[in-house]
């Protein structure tokens, strides 16, 4: 029989998109497309109180952002809809009263400060809490007269006793839990409101999920889903749980690794390419060990029995050094310029003030012009956020002297940093125009009638020309910027200094 894989993603609209969740889309993605297979999105939004639209958007804009592709969910509809939770609520109703009326569920009508009680003793006995099970032996009469007295209620589902589940996970292997431990877990609060660990169940059985694939700190879940699948009768899907990522101190990754959402990821210029080939090397690697893959080579090459069981470490400066292969030597040159200039349109709001008029300088050239600067600067700029500052003696010719430049003419005296460059400029006024590879012969010409060292001539002319001390290779930087505007920023220094 050959059923179609289907794999989903279900992300809860708390927040923006996690790193973690980011990766976990990623595979369920890269499985379902192995595999000729289907992705559904599907929005978890029970939980009404900490769901909002605005994270529901940015959730589906970031994954759009990042290149995955669904093919039933929220926006785009499917056979299965609803996809968004909250719009579920007959559907779960109609299962609860099943489970209620078979047996595999039953009312509590345990009070908070009941509850509380028995937590208090557990926790005195030094034994964890679960509930005593008390309402499972309420009569049929005393369930009615509670109903009738409107006194509130959650549902429990019934754990059976002694069992031990066994779970075939594709990436941990053998799983052996004994239910015992869990108790009799709530699977409507009080409010009328479905569990996640219910509703999980109902939505991937309706849906046709063939596939789980999600993080490792579900298990737990895992085991008590697997007992509601049992009651209700579906068939078990496969279950597969990624492994943690931690941070490089072997903690679990949180804000305290610094930026955990895809969002700032794109906000401080991080390529969507590179980011979603670096989450899909987060505990899985190609057998040929390439690791610059295209989202195609990366769908040819996944296997799902690949991912190691063991945790995956989230390893910042390598991400930043992929961003930087991205734009040194994967994106075509037409392409970059335009990530760049969309990037600075989209994100100048969220740069200091003088980097956004650094920005608002650079946008006002024609992108012929900002293409050539890319063109000779893409190997010194890792993220799309540094370009501005990399970039800008390409487009500011009012040159102020930086402290370290500063320092510079001090030390040589600006009688001779003067010297220099008023004999360079002079060289450059004799020229028709002004060639990368003229610069290098007139700096050494300087140094040679002036009787300086090369080295020092060219820092002199740096500072000149950029108003720092290093930069880009100042043959690259005359060339593009033409022989009027040299001699414009010498004069200046020489007016200045
Ligand atoms: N909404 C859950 C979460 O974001 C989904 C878990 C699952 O994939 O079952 O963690």
């Amino acid at each position: 029989m050959d059923t179609k894989i289907r794999t989903r993603f279900a992300p809860s609209p708390t927040g923006w998109l996690h790193l973690g969740n980011a990766r976990t889309a990623i595979f369920n993605y890269l499985f379902a497309k192995h595999s000729n297979g289907e992705l559904i999105l599907r929005i978890e939004d029970t939980d009404r109180e900490r769901s909002k639209k605005e994270y529901e958007e940015a959730l589906i804009e970031d994954l759009k952002w990042l290149g995955i592709e669904w093919n039933e969910g929220p926006d785009v509809g499917g056979p299965y809809g609803p996809y968004r939770q909250s719009e579920r609520f007959e559907i779960y109703k109609k299962y609860v009263d099943e489970l209620l009326e078979k047996g595999y569920a039953y009312r509590c009508f345990c009070t908070p400060e009941e509850l509380e009680v028995e937590r208090e003793k557990a926790k005195k006995e030094g034994r964890p809490y679960r509930y005593s099970g008390k309402c499972r032996h309420l009569t049929q009469e005393q369930i009615e007269q509670y109903l009738k007295e409107g006194r509130p209620y959650t549902i429990r589902f019934r754990v059976p006793d002694g069992r031990e589940l066994v779970l075939n996970d594709l990436i941990k292997g053998e799983v052996r839990f004994n239910v015992d431990d869990f108790g009799d877990f709530v699977i409507v609060r009080s409010d009328g409101s479905p569990v996640y660990n219910f509703v999980v169940v109902v939505d991937d059985a309706l849906m046709k999920i063939t596939h789980v694939i999600r993080g490792e700190d579900h298990l737990a879940n895992t085991f008590k889903q697997m007992l509601i699948y049992e009651a209700l009768g579906f068939p078990m899907p496969k279950f597969a749980h990624l492994p943690i990522i931690l941070g490089e101190d072997r903690s679990k990754l949180s804000k305290r690794h610094g930026a955990v959402s895809v969002r700032q990821y794109r906000i401080d210029g991080y390529l969507p390419e590179a980011l979603f080939n670096f989450l899909s090397l987060l505990g899985w690697y190609p057998k040929d060990g390439k690791e610059i893959l295209s989202k195609e080579e990366l769908v040819e090459r996944f296997d799902i029995t690949d991912i190691h069981n063991a945790p995956a470490v989230f390893n910042k400066e390598k991400l930043y050094w992929m961003n930087g292969v991205y734009i040194r030597e994967v994106l075509d040159i037409e392409d970059l310029t335009d990530r760049v200039i969309n990037y600075l349109k989209t994100y100048k709001g969220e740069f200091d003030e003088e980097l956004q008029k650094l920005v608002d300088t650079i946008l006002s050239y024609p992108r012929e012009y900002i293409k050539t600067v890319v063109s000779k600067v893409r190997d010194s700029f890792f993220t799309l956020k540094e370009f501005p500052t990399r970039a800008k003696p390409f487009f500011v010719d009012e040159i102020t002297l930086s402290p370290d430049a500063e320092k510079h003419i001090q030390k040589i005296t600006p009688e001779v940093a003067k010297q220099i460059v008023k004999l360079f400029k002079e060289k450059v006024e004799n020229l028709e125009t002004l060639k990368g590879e003229d610069f290098k012969k007139l700096a050494k010409e300087v140094a040679k009638e002036l009787k300086l060292k090369p080295g020092m001539v060219f820092k002199t002319l740096r500072v000149a020309l950029t108003g720092e001390t290093q930069g880009v290779g100042l043959d690259l930087l005359v060339e593009v910027i033409g022989k009027e505007r040299v001699l414009k920023r010498l004069n200046s220094f020489l007016q200045e200094n």
